[in-house]
């Protein structure tokens, strides 16, 4: 299939003209890849089973692995639900449009082969004026998945997506780099108490605070054990795993607690390498800790032979003397983190490295998507040094 490209001039004003063929592309039941406020979606129509036979094999995606439902206003929500429970309308009241996908119980109307043949459905209303202004001309709910080949890092440019789905699929929709850069955050609202099944852009800290507690999947913090069914099917599946073997290096309490000691080993270790050669680090202990462990640990490697390389952030870069090394983006902003962390993965896929480490970020705020994204992509290999 020759798949055709379409530019967006101005990504903040599409014309109507320009997705007018994407629009009609999704209704008669093709597949059209497109950029959302976190990655790029490969849409199709949430109503057609066809349609959602199409994404699952441009995918190669096991189709048990529900879709996500997007829609453009809030009259689109109640065809496709049996009900609107309260914590589920106060979510999307606070947070549609925006990187918030909902589970509901779901309406006859909405195929089985959309949902992986369970009885809710995920919808998400996005805010980007590209995604919205077509869900809206096509007049269809649109499910789309991140438009990668299932198992490769979403994509957060046209140019991944071409990667991907060149021939596959009958349009891109180029809107240039996404904003975010990690998928939505998902919370199931069907039962009794909502819970957090994947996080993302918006908070556990955002949702702890309308909400009261929250809970949170445990397929979230760490692999599954076997025999255990994950609330968010997508879960159960290997996720991405880099070309090279990924692990993470993880700065242990015990060793924060002696990098504030004064007199101890670690203490004037680390004080006197930070000094040494009289830069001005501008960084916490434990993050000058932590790069000097990558860095020796990679080091070693590349001696050894090994093809290897590092992530690292703006503010540790120069720290290291390894020939491979990547920024993730700035430490003090972890929105650049999220930006970029599949961009980077791409790229040391695309660079043939046998090993890479990174360094790990904190658990809170956006730091929980991101922490979830590399560990699973590392197989939750971490290191704690
Ligand atoms: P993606 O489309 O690549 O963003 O992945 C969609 C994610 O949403 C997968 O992890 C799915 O398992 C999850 N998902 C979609 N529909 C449901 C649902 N009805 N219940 C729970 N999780 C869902
Ligand atoms: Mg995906």
């Amino acid at each position: 299939m020759d798949t055709k490209r379409v530019e967006i001039k101005d990504r903040m004003h599409p014309k109507e003209e320009e997705l007018l063929e994407a629009a009609r592309i999704l209704r008669e039941g093709g597949l059209v890849a497109f950029p959302t406020e976190t990655v790029y979606g490969l849409g199709g129509n949430a109503l057609d089973e066809s349609a959602a036979r199409k994404i699952y094999g441009a995918k190669g995606r096991p189709s048990d692995n529900p879709l996500i439902v997007h829609i453009s206003c809030i009259d689109e929500l109640p065809p496709l639900v049996k009900e609107i429970p309260t914590a589920g309308r106060i979510l999307a009241e606070t947070y549609w449009p925006g990187p918030l996908t909902l589970v509901f119980p779901k309406s006859d109307l909405v195929p089985e082969s959309t949902t992986g043949g369970l009885d809710t459905v995920a919808v998400r209303m996005p805010d980007d004026p590209i995604a919205s202004q077509l869900i809206h001309l096509s007049r269809v709910p649109v499910a789309a998945p991140s438009a990668n080949t299932s198992g490769r890092p979403s994509p957060t440019t046209a140019d991944h997506v071409w990667q991907d789905m060149n021939g596959k699929i009958e349009m891109v929709v180029d809107g240039g780099q996404v904003g975010i850069g990690v998928e939505s955050t998902i919370v199931d609202v069907s039962g009794p108490v909502p819970v957090i099944l994947r996080p993302g852009a918006v908070t556990q800290e955002m949702l702890d605070e309308l909400l009261g507690k929250v809970l949170i999947d445990p397929a979230i913090l760490g692999p599954m054990e076997k025999g255990v069914r994950p609330k968010a099917p997508g879960m159960k599946y290997k996720h991405y795993a880099p070309k090279a073997d990924l692990a993470l290096f993880e700065v242990k309490e015990e060793t924060i607690k002696q990098l504030y000691t004064p007199g101890s080993r670690l203490y004037s270790l680390i004080s006197s390498q930070m000094i040494s050669d009289g830069r001005n680090w501008n960084l916490k202990p434990e993050t000058f800790y932590m790069a000097w462990k990558v860095n020796e640990a990679a080091m070693e490697m590349e001696k050894a032979g090994a093809k290897i390389g590092v992530i690292c952030t703006d503010e540790t870069m120069d720290l290291y003397t390894v020939s491979l090394k990547r920024s993730i983006g700035k430490r003090a902003s972890e929105a650049s983190v999220a930006h970029n962390l599949y961009g980077v993965l791409r790229e040391f896929d695309d660079l043939g490295s046998d090993y890479i480490y990174s360094e790990s970020f904190s658990q809170t705020h956006l730091g929980g998507a991101i922490m979830n994204r590399l560990s699973k992509a590392a197989g939750y290999r971490i290191l704690r040094v």
